[in-house]
């Protein structure tokens, strides 16, 4: 069975400081992290999707055209790492559009995949997939099958599914969870970074053998140890944002020998578009 790993390529403070505008005033360490991700990947052979923001694109096109010659997928994960449920349609197809522009013009491609930052897209926001149908795009990954106070669509489906929207349709290809009286989530973030390998590796382990393509995820910043501390964290919020950073690096290498990966592209490839390769 073959899993995604997915990299959400944001900079340690992107994901914490809303205006954008000021992110100039905060350390770049985008290019450091991401490139540890690529060598950890190259060391145990293992092609991935990189959903990548449209600003780091436009700072480091560099880096994105690394992740691509190193045989990755690049897929979108927006302009400027906004929740989707607080912009207007007409915001989202925005930051999209510009998002979408800046991957192309150093890939020459159109990205194929999308991941809303914070998995914004939600029922509120449901008319988020008939923008991303109508550009084109053939998949999401956006939703995350659990409670939590900021994300989450608990009741849909787990596996991969179709959704309906902007008069065609898209692949929805769920953040992995395992059913236990509730969804847990197993895919990626701070579960990772609290819980001890041997656990990960027994919950990916559930999903390889019921037979599902589990997708998976992880930042830069997330094996990166020696980033800065945001002033000014709510303290529970804080000691979440920074546990273990300096123990995912071994976990993922652990994760990567023990089961098969690759890109979402290439994974439901056949799974569910039906394609081949060639
Ligand atoms: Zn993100």
């Amino acid at each position: 069975m073959k899993h995604v790993i997915s990299i959400d390529v944001e900079d340690w403070h992107q994901c914490m400081v809303p205006d954008y505008r000021t992110w100039p005033d905060y350390e770049d360490r985008i290019v450091y992290s991401t490139q540890k991700v690529l060598r950890l990947l190259q060391e145990t052979n293992t092609k991935a999707t990189f959903f990548v923001l449209g600003y780091v694109a436009e700072h480091h096109p560099e880096l994105v055209a690394q992740i691509k010659e190193e045989g990755h997928e690049v897929a979108s994960h927006g302009q400027h790492h906004e929740f989707v449920y607080n912009m207007t349609p007409d915001d989202f197809r925005a930051d999209l559009e510009r998002s979408t522009d800046a991957l192309e013009a150093v890939t020459g491609e159109k990205p194929r995949g999308y991941r809303a930052p914070f998995f914004s897209i939600v029922k509120k926001n449901w008319w988020a997939f008939d923008i991303l149908s109508e550009m084109g795009f053939d998949y999401d990954s956006s939703i995350y099958p659990v409670f939590n106070h900021r994300y989450g669509v608990p009741d849909a489906p787990r596996e991969p599914h179709q959704i309906e929207a902007g008069g065609g349709h898209l692949t929805e290809l769920p953040v992995a969870t395992l059913p236990l009286g509730v969804n847990l989530p197993v895919g990626g973030g701070v579960y990772f970074r609290a819980m001890p390998y041997a656990a990960i590796k027994h919950a990916i382990g559930r999903l390889d053998r019921s037979g599902y393509s589990a997708v998976l995820y992880v930042h830069p910043w997330e094996m990166d140890p020696e980033q800065p501390v945001l002033q000014g964290l709510p303290r529970l919020f804080k000691a979440r944002r920074y546990l273990n950073l300096d123990k995912t690096e071994a976990k993922w290498r652990s994760l990567l020998t023990d089961f098969s990966f690759g890109p979402a592209g290439d994974v439901f490839r056949e799974q569910i578009w039906g394609e081949t390769n060639g």
